[in-house]
């Protein structure tokens, strides 16, 4: 690839531009009024530079982005072996709101982190301080690996609260088998907070950064997460992050990945690049269509398929 990396990058988007097809998120109202045209794309190097291209300023919000990096903040805070007690890693084949748990073992457990039910799960365990409930605290981590102040878009948080039938019917299940520990509607809604928080491509492209650079934030070269909390994260990402079309995706594009129903998904290389896009309509798994072909494209362009040349 002799192109310089933004011109590659604008290139990918206008060919894209022709991707029709999918359908915009409605099952939260709020996301239903995106504005279907919106194209953007991030890639950070494994030193922190980043480039972009197409509306890489508009602001979405994360959804099950965020899964991912929550994941990683409780195992950081607890260790893994606490986590996996409560939250197993294996694919569920089921859709993301599926509860999904795993009942052969001696305590029922959803089956991984990736899904609503191991989601919540780890947001459950997010600790709450005097200073700043799970939401609060989890919007400051991500701010921190963003590089700047993070917000909670309040209007998707609503729409999401007011519709969360269904995440509700998962948090009262879990109470039920005492995988949550305490009020179900209160971390449900905590979780719906954590979803509606607003970022960028760019944002996104810097929150991998940390996962590309095996722990450390390359822009400021603090440590954040250790690499087997990065070996964790990774694994399930590359397990379960796109729904139930996790094995399509490591067939085309493999590397580890997270996708959001807002139209946003992530892929990690480690130690080498980190990528983010972001196109609202999706496919019948709730992928982001124009996403997935970017993300295609990029992989087949510059060789990242982890299992390729090995
Ligand atoms: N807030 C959404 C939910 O929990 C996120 C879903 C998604 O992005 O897959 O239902």
């Amino acid at each position: 690839m002799n192109t310089p990396v933004p011109e590659y990058l604008a290139d990918l988007l206008r060919n894209c531009k022709a991707f029709e097809g999918g359908q915009l998120a409605t099952y939260i109202p709020e996301l239903a009024s995106a504005d279907p045209n919106k194209l953007a794309v991030a890639l950070t190097t494994l030193d922190g530079i980043i480039y972009t291209a197409g509306d890489d300023e508009y602001e979405f919000s994360i959804q099950s982005i965020s899964k991912a990096f929550a994941y990683a903040f409780v195992i950081e805070e607890l260790g893994s072996t606490v986590v996996k007690e409560k939250v197993g890693v294996e694919p569920s084949g089921e859709a993301f709101n599926e509860i999904s748990l795993d009942q052969t073992e001696e305590r029922a457990k959803p089956k991984n982190p990736m899904i609503n039910s191991g989601a919540i799960t780890v947001h459950s365990l997010i600790p709450k301080t005097t200073r700043a409930d799970r939401a609060e605290t989890i919007r400051q981590f991500f701010s921190k690996l963003a590089g700047r102040d993070l917000s909670f878009d309040l209007s998707i948080y609503e729409s999401e609260k007011d519709t969360a039938f269904r995440n509700l019917s998962i948090g009262y299940s879990l109470r039920n088998l005492d995988v949550l520990e305490s009020d179900p509607v209160e971390i449900v809604e905590s979780y719906i907070k954590q979803c509606s928080i607003n970022v960028t491509v760019k944002d996104l492209a810097n929150m991998t950064s940390v996962l590309v650079n095996d722990g450390v934030l390359p822009t400021t070269g603090e440590r954040i997460l250790s690499r087997q909390t990065v070996r964790q994260v990774l694994t399930v990402m590359t397990t379960c992050g796109m729904y139930n079309a996790a094995g399509n995706w490591l067939a085309n594009v493999g590397i580890p990945a997270k996708s959001g129903v807002s139209g946003g998904i992530i892929g990690v290389l480690p130690g080498q690049v980190g990528l983010a896009v972001f196109a609202p309509k999706l496919d019948q798994y709730g992928n982001s269509v124009r996403g997935i072909d970017i993300m295609q494209q990029m992989s087949n362009d510059m060789g990242l398929h982890l299992l390729e040349g090995i």
